[in-house]
């Protein structure tokens, strides 16, 4: 079993190898005791989008051959389907960030390219919601960063705060240079987030259980993904809420990369 440890009974040579395995197994008992909960809360998330599919599967079925009814059951079935590949493709993030594998490639970047191509990217679901999505830029921000991962994540900034606003509400990214670091903003109006959540949003499938985040749907893994997009290329990421008063998040992150 990893939890007994060696007894270290002299401050001798055996003493101080005993200690080095009882060091490296409680490492290794950590990293069990994570990949435990990630694979539990894992199958817990996928069960979701399963049993639903499952479900409205078994409905269309029994309403027979009403060609109106298996449309809109196959319809349902699809967009199901749709979350269950995102949720896979945020996992698969998660587990390639953990390991470590990620090749990153930190190599002189715009961010103010970067944040009009992904305004650009979800313009289409803010006018859906009849929202605005307002983009102050400077011309140019050039920093050295992995580009396809920062772009993940200021996507699922983006896509929450025109997910979580309302219904004809706004949305503002301002980009600027402040000397040897770049800053973006991310600024909602939406239902804000209590002092209380604040530091646990950026967890691992941490949903705040309201009415609003139950109608709007997601992973939990948003925020994370986000967090450890911003944190390898350097930098960091802030969140400012106050209930009612919308959300802002704040990415900071050095031009230089620093050796
Ligand atoms: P999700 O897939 O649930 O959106 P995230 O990790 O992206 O997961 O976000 C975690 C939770 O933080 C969300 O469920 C939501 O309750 C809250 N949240 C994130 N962004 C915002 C926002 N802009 N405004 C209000 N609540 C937010």
């Amino acid at each position: 079993r990893l939890s007994e440890r060696l007894p270290v009974e002299h401050d001798d040579e055996f003493g101080r190898l005993a200690r080095v395995f009882n060091d490296t197994f409680a490492r290794l008992e950590e990293s069990f005791e994570r990949l435990r909960r990630f694979t539990s809360d894992a199958s817990h998330e996928l069960r979701t989008p399963l049993t639903a599919i499952r479900s409205v599967g078994e409905v269309g079925l029994r309403k027979g051959t009403d060609p109106e009814a298996l449309r809109e059951a196959i319809g349902s079935m699809l967009e199901e389907a749709d979350g269950l590949t995102r949720l896979v493709d945020s996992l698969l993030t998660i587990s390639r960030a953990e390991a470590g594998t990620l090749q990153l490639k930190r190599e002189p970047t715009d961010l103010a390219a970067l944040a009009r191509e992904v305004v650009d990217c979800l313009e289409v679901l803010a006018e859906e919601k009849e929202q605005a999505i307002h983009l102050e830029a400077a011309e140019e921000v050039i920093a050295d960063l992995d580009r396809s991962t920062l772009r993940q994540g200021l996507l699922n900034i983006i896509d929450n705060a025109v997910k979580y606003a309302p219904r004809g509400g706004q949305v503002w990214v301002h980009v600027w240079d402040a000397g040897d670091e770049a800053f973006l903003e991310v600024r909602d109006d939406g239902p804000g987030i209590a002092a209380e959540h604040q530091p646990r949003v950026f967890d691992r499938f941490y949903r705040i259980d309201s009415g609003r985040s139950r109608e709007v749907g997601g992973t939990g893994l948003g925020l994370a993904i986000a967090r450890w997009a911003v944190e390898v290329n350097g930098g960091c990421i802030r969140l400012t809420s106050q209930p009612g008063h919308g959300s802002t998040f704040t990415i900071v992150v050095p031009k230089l990369a620093r050796a």
